[in-house]
């Protein structure tokens, strides 16, 4: 899949769209879902125009980590769980919708999920 600039979260990185920020750094920017699969469900991006994982530069791979940290350690606090899923699908096969690359954080359980 060849990248879009059109696509929604490359608008949001040129601030043509609005999102809930949540953390931001030279090379990431974490914001939450506008449709959330539970509360708290965070987004964290790099700011490369990669679809997939199978295209993101070597050199974002420790900052994405390093940010998903960062705002894990963030949604444990701020909804007092230990667990925190965190999940990424590259290509349209695997149901990915928005064709820039992005890390879903969710401050639930598997199971809390699977039983709405
Ligand atoms: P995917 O299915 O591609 O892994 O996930 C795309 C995610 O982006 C979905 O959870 C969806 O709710 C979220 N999303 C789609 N459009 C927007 C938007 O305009 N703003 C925000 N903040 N999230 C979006």
């Amino acid at each position: 899949m060849s990248y879009d600039d059109q696509n929604i979260f490359a608008k949001i990185l040129r601030n043509e769209l609005p999102c809930i920020k949540v953390y931001e750094d030279e090379l990431t920017l974490s914001f939450m879902d506008i449709m959330p699969q539970c509360d708290g469900h965070t987004l964290v991006i790099p700011k490369v125009s990669a679809v997939t994982l199978f295209d993101l530069p070597e050199e974002y791979y420790q900052a994405c980590f390093q940010t998903m940290k960062k705002v894990g350690e963030a949604l444990k606090i701020a909804f007092s769980t230990e667990g925190i899923m965190m999940f990424q699908l590259s290509g349209e096969q695997a149901g990915q919708t928005v064709p820039h690359l992005h890390f879903h954080l969710l401050p639930t359980s598997i199971v809390t999920l699977r039983t709405k």
